[in-house]
């Protein structure tokens, strides 16, 4: 095997001497960090052992951005961690790492990771199998995906230890692996797309080098648990850079990988735009600390297929719009898991969303009333909005349920409009067809 031959005559963790910036050449202060963050960096120092800032945490400060958390690194093996702090638990199988708990919040501290050598088992495709040997701050840099995050912050004397350039690469804006791409990229696959959602994060470029292999390995995503894949693009999605996320997936090859029929429904103009508003929309509420749910997300991503499959249920096999609805929802989604996985929890409220899209366009008495307090009514119609956006229902029926739901009494339906109930439509090309109108034909 290539690859194989390519790890055993590469050096891996060089002895390279560290660059150490003293605290008055760089810009991070203790300040930013949080008191839970401080209180465990100095729990550990006072018991004597070495406790670092390390990843996103010291990434985004230096780029003057509000990290997400703050990652501890330390020397201490996760029994003493937990003996320094009353509020720790010890979480993980294989590799245990410490959850201190101050208050409302939890720091995670990981205690150095060992070099990665030839003994260390991988299975076929160069995944590592076992790993769960500590090591120093050296090999715990080496172990680190980009330059960018081997970057340590030392609680000591508040300089920042650099190993892999990460400084340079700060400047440069470059998200750079350490190491050997192809290895890196086998040894934990995910890696591809941390690439993709940093380097928008950041607004960085992926370094010529780094991006090269992942479009050859972008399959070795299949291999990848997919509870950890469906983290992972919950990550890239409910993001403030979703859209830019999305479509770096899409271009590096790894959509194709993930979610391949939101893959082919990027390459229609009208589904690009329905997509890209969705995502927008949660970008949005995110940036305006609103609540999002990976349901809706998942729901605009697999709707262009969703709609297809509605339409050649509807016009061709003759059903009944609801049946069609109902199917196509089942069929879409059993087709999206034989990739990732999506718990119940977000595609029962997910096929929610589909499913009450036609009951919009009934606006007749009892029927409208009831809808307005199903308990999916507001995704349903910010669902819906999207699809009136992209020309795919009438502007009029968005705006009559935005008036609906704002109003005491529900304004008037419109005599011309299709509320009637299916069985007295006229105008329809019909006969097999006796559904509500099926969602906009595309290029297929
Ligand atoms: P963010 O918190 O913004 O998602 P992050 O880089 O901090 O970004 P985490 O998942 O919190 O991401 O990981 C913390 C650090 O752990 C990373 O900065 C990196 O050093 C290391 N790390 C995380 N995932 C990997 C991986 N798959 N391979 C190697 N190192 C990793
Ligand atoms: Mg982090």
């Amino acid at each position: 095997m290539n690859w194989l031959k390519a790890f055993r005559t590469k050096k891996r963790s060089k002895s390279i001497e560290p660059r150490r910036i003293p605290r008055a050449e760089h810009p991070v202060s203790r300040s930013q960090f949080t008191q839970a963050t401080l209180r465990t960096l100095y729990g550990l120092k006072d018991a004597g052992y070495e406790a670092y800032v390390v990843g996103g945490g010291v990434r985004d400060l230096l780029v003057g951005e509000t990290p997400k958390d703050f990652d501890i690194a330390t020397n201490a093996h996760p029994e003493e961690v937990k003996r320094v702090f009353r509020s720790c638990r010890l979480v993980g199988r294989r590799f245990l790492i410490a959850h201190v708990r101050w208050g409302g919040e939890i720091v995670e501290v990981t205690t150095f990771r060992g070099a990665i050598t030839d003994s260390h088992e991988r299975d076929e495709t160069g995944r590592i199998l076992s790993d769960n040997e500590y090591g120093d701050l050296a090999s715990d840099a080496f172990r680190r995906d980009f330059t960018i995050n081997a970057l340590y912050y030392d609680i000591r004397d508040f300089s920042i230890v650099d190993f892999a350039d990460g400084l340079g690469d700060m400047e440069r804006k470059l998200i750079r692996l350490i190491g050997d791409p192809e290895l890196r990229y086998r040894e934990d696959p995910v890696r591809m797309l941390r690439a993709v959602r940093i380097a928008n994060k950041l607004g960085f470029s992926i370094e010529k080098k780094t991006a090269e292999p992942i479009r050859r390995l972008a399959p070795l995503l299949r291999d990848i648990p997919p509870a950890r894949l469906f983290d992972e693009i919950v990550k890239l999605l409910q993001s403030r850079e979703a859209v830019a996320n999305l479509h770096g997936l899409r271009d590096q090859g790894l959509l194709a990988e993930l979610l391949p029929m939101a893959d082919e429904a990027l390459g229609d103009a009208r589904y690009r735009q329905f997509i890209d508003r969705a995502l927008a929309n949660t970008a949005d509420r995110i940036v305006a600390e609103q609540t999002v749910s990976p349901a809706f997300l998942y729901a605009a991503l697999l709707w262009p297929a969703v709609a297809k499959s509605i339409r050649t249920l509807i016009e061709r096999e003759g059903h009944h719009a609801n049946v069609a609805y109902a199917q196509a929802s089942e069929q879409v989604l059993a087709r999206a898991m034989q990739h990732v996985m999506i718990p119940k929890r977000f595609s029962l409220p997910m096929r929610e969303i589909w499913q009450l899209q036609p009951r919009f366009e009934m606006r007749r008495g009892g029927r409208a009333k009831r809808l307005l307090t199903h308990p999916r009514f507001r995704a349903a119609y910010d669902f819906l909005l999207l699809r009136a956006a992209a020309g795919e229902v009438s502007k009029e029926l968005a705006d009559w349920w935005t008036q609906a739901q704002q109003g005491e009494t529900l304004p008037a339906a419109p005599p011309e409009s299709q509320d009637a109930p299916p069985a007295r439509k006229k105008r329809r090309r019909r006969s097999r067809s006796r559904g509500r109108k099926p969602p906009v034909a595309t290029s297929e």
